[in-house]
């Protein structure tokens, strides 16, 4: 079976995957098994969305209850679970208002949009991201990536997107003081650009900059939001409040889901018409992204934050570890003689599931991994980095 998923995806998916060798037959908690029996524990939760480990009996009776109930109607009608998961959101993060869409790309379409009708008023249309960052797929989620191998092939992208480094306070002075800028896009620790936390400091400077210049401070949460990195979303961290919150991956536990939530000062930019999304908050997703906002409270956070510290503590000085990146139960492991790609391999022949970011071996556990899990999977890993 394993031969024919292989020759099957070779012929009729777009090759736009590089894709490890392994095909999955099913999943529990923190272990995933193949069509050929082979079994691995699972250090990637599917990119950081399977919150509670695969098919998570609580958040699949949730999703099983809702399909069965009403599975679609469109955003034509009202339906409860949409608005009940909108008001949630809202209390747990004082922000004011969502917009619900499919994925990460699409939640930041939306806050770029409501950055661009915002800046309409006195004609400011450029939106700040950071170098190395990383926003999505689609056109204008690619320009707004600070990464130039993202900007090959498919221009010409839309106009008013500029880069800055992170941490450099003169650099973002300078840019948000032109008097065009309507937004600044950032992600608290930098995903897929090599699990690099921002500097608070650079963090702070930056809200009061947005603050003195009527620019919309937007965080991009979509990897670090829903309690990975011990906090429901990693900007309370800093200490900051913006005006824009994105958020997916983890949002609704392991279907597509994403969310733009908008505070006070943006709450009523977007009205009738502005935007939309046919299958946005529909009922399925947002019962299981209920049962997951619902399930991550203190207990969960204090849990992510040991099982951080236990793998910190593991991984120091450990043979072929150069240095540990991150924040929470989102961890970056510089090799010292290997690639990532090498390392991620070999952990998987041997039944480890890990993923990479840049030169980096990344892990994104189920929150609620067991110490068992985390033990033999670390052994794993330790071996493939000596
Ligand atoms: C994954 C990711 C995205 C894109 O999310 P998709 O659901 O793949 O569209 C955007 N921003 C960040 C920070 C991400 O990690």
């Amino acid at each position: 079976m394993c031969q024919e998923v292989k020759q099957a995806d070779s012929a009729y998916i777009a090759g736009t995957y590089g894709r490890f060798d392994a095909v999955m037959l099913k999943g529990e908690g923190a272990h995933y098994e193949g069509p050929d029996g082979k079994r691995y524990i699972d250090f990637g939760t599917g990119i950081g969305v399977t919150l509670f480990g695969a098919c998570d009996p609580d958040w699949v009776a949730a999703v099983t209850h809702q399909l069965t109930t009403l599975g679609h109607t469109s955003n034509l009608y009202y339906t409860e679970p949409q608005t009940q998961l909108a008001k949630l959101l809202c209390e747990r993060t004082g922000m004011k208002k969502v917009f619900f869409g499919n994925s990460g790309a699409e939640a930041n379409e939306c806050a770029l949009k409501v950055a661009r009708k915002y800046g309409e008023k006195d004609n400011r249309d450029v939106i700040v991201t950071l170098v190395n960052s990383f926003h999505g797929r689609t056109i204008a989620t690619l320009a707004a990536t600070g990464q130039d191998r993202f900007h090959e092939h498919f221009g010409p992208f839309p106009a008013g997107f500029r880069y800055t480094p992170a941490n450099d306070i003169p650099a973002l002075e300078a840019i948000l003081s032109t008097g065009n800028v309507c937004g600044l896009l950032m992600e608290m620790v930098q995903g897929e650009g090599g699990v690099i936390p921002l500097d608070p400091a650079f963090v702070k400077k930056a809200e009061e900059l947005c603050r003195a210049n009527d620019i919309l401070l937007m965080v991009d949460e979509v990897q670090t939001g829903n309690g990975r990195t011990g906090t429901l979303y990693a900007y309370e961290q800093f200490g900051i409040h913006p005006d824009v919150v994105t958020t997916a991956k983890g949002l609704a536990g392991g279907l597509p889901m994403g969310a733009c939530l908008l505070g006070e000062r943006c709450e009523h930019v977007l009205g009738k018409g502005d935007h939309g999304s046919t299958f946005g908050g529909n009922p399925i997703c947002a019962a299981a992204a209920l049962n997951v906002i619902s399930r991550l409270n203190e207990d969960v956070f204090a849990g992510v934050k040991e099982r951080a510290a236990y793998i910190r503590k593991e991984l120091t000085g450990a043979p072929g570890v150069k240095s540990i990146t991150g924040l929470g139960l989102m961890i970056g492991i510089l090799p010292e003689n290997k690639t990532a790609a090498e390392v991620a391999s070999a952990c998987l022949q041997d039944g480890l599931m890990v993923l990479t970011a840049h030169e980096k071996v990344r892990l994104l556990p189920p929150l609620n991994i067991s110490y068992e899990d985390l033990a033999a999977g670390l052994a794993i890993l330790k071996k493939h980095f000596a």
